[in-house]
């Protein structure tokens, strides 16, 4: 036999840094702890599960103790929780779980892949019996058999992350009424409010109810939350409740021995993912991670991520140094018939780090508008003006989202810039994309904004604009402010008809256009900018971008705007 190897956690990262161990070598002897009855099974599908879209329990078993031993040699011990590590001693302490016996067992090399719990607030009521969370097949289990037996009528998400929201869907399938509570102005934390604000809109339509900035003080209930307090002072009704409020790291065993914790409360290890032990690994949820873009500590708790992880501890131990380059978000949620979707950093917290960024919003379809089934996105790319290298991008729409996300998480693993993204060669038919694909496009409108071609304004300074010394210009056809709306106080020329009406435009106050989504109001733009008008800007996303949030901003009376 070669070395031992022991891992804790049998799920993503460390089911993963097994399997990857013994195919490249069958001489490592490999034992694998697993606190759980499961192990590999695929936590991501557990909500679909608790909705019944995964209609067998079973399928969510990727592999079994059973399976790993006689394909892989792993030697799989359930029920089996690690309670101590000895790192002088190269040891764990191990508690069956089944018959409460505890046993060491040694190791030449240890990997940590225990993931991260789900985060418990301290409210009233917390224990009482119908409050969930989700993280393994036994709860899941519980929850269904919840939903099944108990037949809720009305159900409370706490927390308006990617897992709360996935139980929010699957609780609508199965016909109960869903409230989300959530502390923060928004859901979805990784996206940027005007993005998160689409999702607000299309939850509401679809019957759930947001309590946005609001957090719940108190449940109440004998044995079950029947009324739930909120810190807005309101009181739900509820027969059940979902906690969807987060993850924390389970770095408790690694600080117990010793290892160094990093700023974020994760394990901290280095690019070979090894602790501050070098006898020690550690991997997925559990881990410090560098932000691919931002370079900063983070927590990242992504499958994809974990996996990768595991794969490249199991090359580390096999005597293939591997280094691990950072995580940079990539994620996707499907909401009731929509798809959010996020990589790389957001604005906000670029803005927070001090750091510049330029922006822009489109709104491209999905494929051809004239081959049957297309479907309108809202995408938002962000990238640095110093040399338009791209950092992140979100996207919100129904169809065609996964694609375009993961073309721009490629380019941003490439270290592309807007210029790369005008020039990348896609897949096009007319039922799959256009000629010039939304990243393309997305491309082309960063492109123009860095070479000072298009000027935009965005939602959160049209008040501003507004009310200083502007003229606010509709380049629509006459019919769309009637079908969409429109912004109080605007002149209305469609665009087809500015050329023959730039006498009524006035040069010398700052020209603020929009459209519905800003693609004729950069035609208008560039029109103006070459009949001589020099503060001519563009709303950035047009009508579209800016319909959903303008009951945010204080309103612009239209007499005051109109007088300008
Ligand atoms: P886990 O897969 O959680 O495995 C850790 C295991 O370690 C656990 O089974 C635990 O019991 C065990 N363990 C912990 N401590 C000990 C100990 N001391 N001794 C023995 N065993 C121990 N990610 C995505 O990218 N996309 C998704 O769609 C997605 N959906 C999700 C949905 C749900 C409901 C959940 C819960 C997670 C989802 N995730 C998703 C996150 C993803 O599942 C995790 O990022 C990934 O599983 C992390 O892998 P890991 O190995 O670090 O931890």
């Amino acid at each position: 036999m070669g070395k031992k190897v022991v891992i804790v956690g049998g799920v993503a990262g460390g089911a993963s840094a097994a399997a990857r161990l013994r195919r490249l070598s069958e001489e490592f002897e490999i034992v694998l702890f697993e606190r759980g009855v499961d192990v590999s099974f695929a936590n991501c599908g557990l909500p679909y599960y608790v909705g019944g879209v995964i209609d067998l329990r079973k399928k969510l078993l990727v592999q079994t103790p059973v399976s790993l031993f006689k394909r892989f040699n792993i030697d799989v011990r359930t029920l089996s929780e690690v309670t101590r590590i000895n790192p002088q001693k190269k040891e764990v302490e191990v508690k069956n779980l089944k018959t409460s016996e505890t046993y060491n067992e040694s190791y030449d090399y240890l990997v940590l892949s225990p993931g991260a719990r789900p985060i418990i607030p301290d409210i009233p009521g917390i224990n009482l019996a119908n409050v969930f969370s989700v993280r393994n097949l036994a709860d899941s289990d519980a929850l269904k058999q919840f939903i099944e037996t108990g037949k809720p009528a009305r159900a409370l998400v706490i927390g308006g992350g990617f897992i709360g929201l996935e139980i929010a869907e699957n609780m609508k399938e199965k016909g109960v009424e869903v409230s989300i509570v959530e502390l923060t102005d928004q859901i979805m934390a990784p996206l940027d409010f005007e993005m998160a604000s689409i999702v607000h809109d299309h939850l509401t339509k679809n019957g759930v109810k947001l309590y946005l900035k609001q957090s719940v003080t108190a449940m109440e209930g004998d044995t079950q939350v029947r009324k739930a307090r909120l810190s807005g002072g309101e009181e739900l009704e509820v027969d059940m409740v979902v906690l969807g409020i987060g993850v924390a790291p389970e770095s408790g065993l690694a600080k117990g021995a010793g290892l160094a914790i990093g700023s974020t409360g994760g394990i901290l290890v280095d690019e070979f993912l090894r602790t501050s032990d070098p006898n020690i690994y550690a991997v997925g949820d559990a881990i410090q991670v560098k932000h691919f873009v931002t370079g900063h500590e983070a927590l990242i708790p992504l499958a994809g991520p974990a996996n990768k992880q595991g794969r490249i501890a199991a090359d580390n131990l096999a005597g293939r140094p591997t280094k691990y380059n950072g995580s940079q978000g990539t994620a996707i949620v499907k909401i009731m018939g929509l798809v959010a979707a996020t990589t790389g950093v957001n604005e906000k917290t670029l803005k927070r780090l001090g750091r510049d960024c330029g922006v822009c919003h489109l709104h491209p379809d999905d494929h051809a508008r004239y081959y049957p089934g297309f479907a309108e996105m809202s995408l938002k790319l962000i990238f640095a003006n110093e040399d338009g290298k791209v950092l992140g991008a979100q996207i919100v729409g129904k169809q065609g989202v996964d694609k375009r996300i993961d073309v721009i998480a490629t380019a941003i693993r490439g270290g592309m810039t807007v210029y790369d993204l005008q020039e990348l060669e896609l897949a096009y038919a007319p039922p799959f994309s256009s000629a010039k694909d939304p990243v393309n496009m997305a491309g082309y409108v960063a492109a123009n904004i860095i070479k000072g071609d298009y000027a935009p304004c965005y939602w959160d300074n049209m008040v501003e604009l507004i009310k200083g010394d502007a003229m606010l210009l509709d380049v629509r056809m006459d019919k769309e402010a009637e079908k969409f709306g429109t912004i109080p106080g605007s002149v209305l020329i469609p665009l087809n008809d500015l050329r023959e009406k730039l006498a009524e435009i006035p040069r010398d106050k700052q020209i603020m256009i929009f459209c519905q989504v800003g693609l004729r109001g950069y035609i208008a733009e560039r029109m103006l900018k070459q009949h001589g008008f020099t503060k001519v800007k563009n709303l950035c996303g047009g009508y579209k971008t800016y319909k959903p949030l303008a009951k945010l901003l204080k309103p612009v009376k239209p007499t005051e705007a109109a007088s300008k």
